[in-house]
């Protein structure tokens, strides 16, 4: 019996609002859908927040056993400023202030978002398209929904019929709005004459003088709108229908109730069965902004450099502190919740290392009721996980097992008493949630391989100076190419001391 079965999925469904058993439409597979990040300046921390919490999910359905097709898209054409369909490309406006080509823009923060990713160990997606990599994927898409009737054309540009499509859909399923009510809240239409209605969103764009992205089209030269590569990279790679679909709550309304109707309009099918929202950050209980003055980059966080921050903390700390709640709810950066993380952290990390240091399980008289109530800490962290992914609530049972091995270090003859199966099945998980579902990693460890590093490195460093010193260059020489080799690189300093750098 596979864990996914063992252990039944349900996740908080945003489009039917109730908590949902997840069956996938193909046994054992899912496909998970992630909208990705605008490219067009630095991933800001609310992002990160985003980003860690389907990387929680996707590791958490790989580690019970699902084949697990996770695609996340970067947006790099159509995204405009202000999010609606009139304005500056967001990419082409930084590539004009940046005197740059808008694809030097793209890839320069696309590389910073990996590099952010990395830092807080979130597994790169499956696949991770882009909106410019499919152009002519997104003119068939909108070539079906005008067949379809559910879009119109207007000089050069393609305009979603909204009031169409609700004759016989319903527009605002997602978001619960109702169309009157939104109109009602619609700014006059002003420039924005060409629309039948001010609810119509553009699915392509006619490209005036200025614009630097731009594809021919049926309908002439142009660009397509924001909401439509993810209905079409989604359909693409995961199909009509698949099985989730993932974004932070501030994308539901436009963003995603667009992608569901575009979906239905071309395809008759709405995508994603399960639609799930990521919730947002605070800090000391305010809306992390810019203009709060409270909006810190993952690297202030890291250094510890602003003002709201008494010190920096690690990446793992971090993370940490992210899994504390649930990824529905808010989260509010404090440095006391950023240290209360830290503390968590380690404990558990210490955990980790006085397992190694354990003896023998079983070695005693065994005694049933313990072991059980000791696995029940793992069943009960798996159920927690399997509730919505909850992370906060299988943390605190994972602690309680910290507690466990706390105690069999000082009272080895607890251990004894411990069924040996029982106890390497609750070890073996343990560390699988720590590593593989939480994706922690031990900065310890990494610390104390740098430290052993530093150690060889003073060593070779002293025979080199040795060898040079006796005139030996052979020697000192082979020592410096053969750690070049190795991505070592050796320097001279002032004074005649020598350090190193790794490539
Ligand atoms: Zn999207």
């Amino acid at each position: 019996m596979s864990l996914y079965e063992q252990y039944p999925v349900s996740i908080y469904n945003s489009l039917n609002k109730q908590k949902e058993v997840f069956k996938p439409i193909h046994e054992g597979r899912v496909g998970m859908y992630v909208c990705g990040p605008t490219v067009y300046s630095d991933v800001h921390l609310g992002n990160v927040r985003t980003f860690v919490s389907f990387d929680i999910m996707f590791r958490y359905l790989l580690y019970l056993g699902y084949k697990v097709r996770y695609v996340r898209n970067i947006t790099d054409v159509g995204h405009l400023v202000g999010d609606a369909d009139e304005g500056e490309d967001k990419i082409a406006k930084k590539a004009r202030l940046e005197e740059l080509e808008p694809m030097e823009i793209v890839q320069k923060y696309t590389n910073g978002f990996h590099d952010v990713m990395r830092l807080f160990n979130a597994l790169p997606p499956s696949i991770e398209p882009t909106a410019t990599g499919h152009i002519v994927e997104q003119i068939e898409f909108i070539k079906q929904i005008i067949a379809n009737g559910y879009a119109y054309e207007k000089d050069g540009s393609v305009y979603f019929d909204v009031r169409k499509y609700n004759k016989d859909h319903q527009y605002g399923e997602l978001s619960g709005r109702n169309i009157d009510e939104m109109l009602s809240n619609t700014r006059e239409l002003t420039g924005q004459d060409q629309k039948n209605d001010p609810l119509d969103f553009a699915l392509w764009k006619k490209a005036e003088g200025g614009h630097l992205m731009r594809w021919p089209s049926p309908w002439g030269v142009g660009f397509p709108g924001w909401h439509l590569e993810c209905s079409v990279m989604s359909t693409k790679y995961l199909g009509e229908q698949f099985d989730i679909h993932g974004g932070g709550m501030d994308l539901k309304f436009p963003h995603h109730e667009a992608e569901i109707a575009q979906n239905k309009g071309c395809c008759h099918k709405g995508g994603a069965n399960y639609w799930v929202h990521g919730n947002m950050l605070t800090v000391n209980g305010r809306k992390m902004a810019k203009s709060e003055g409270n909006g810190f980059t993952p690297e202030q966080l890291l250094t510890g450099n602003h003002k709201l921050l008494e010190r920096g903390y690690s990446a793992m700390t971090v993370r940490f502190f992210m899994l504390m709640s649930h990824y529905a709810s808010t989260l509010d950066f404090s440095n006391e919740a950023l240290q209360a993380a830290e503390k968590g952290y380690k404990r558990l990390m210490a955990s980790l290392s006085l397992v190694k240091k354990l003896p023998s399980a079983g070695t005693g008289s065994v005694d049933e009721q313990k072991s059980n109530e000791l696995k029940q800490h793992i069943e009960q962290a798996f159920k927690d996980l399997s509730d919505d992914f909850n992370t906060a609530k299988a943390i605190a049972n994972l602690f309680e097992v910290s507690t466990k091995i706390n105690t069999y270090y000082q009272q080895p003859a607890e251990l004894a008493k411990i069924d040996a199966d029982i106890f390497n099945w609750v070890i073996t998980h343990f560390r699988g949630i720590i590593f593989d579902v939480l994706g922690l990693k031990n900065e310890t460890d990494l610390a104390q391989n740098n430290n052993v590093l530093d150690g060889a490195m003073q060593v070779l460093i002293e025979l080199r100076k040795q060898a040079k010193f006796s005139k030996n260059y052979a020697l000192s020489d082979k020592i410096r190419d053969d750690l070049k080799a190795a991505g070592i690189q050796l320097k001279d300093e002032k004074g005649g001391e020598m350090s190193y750098t790794i490539d």
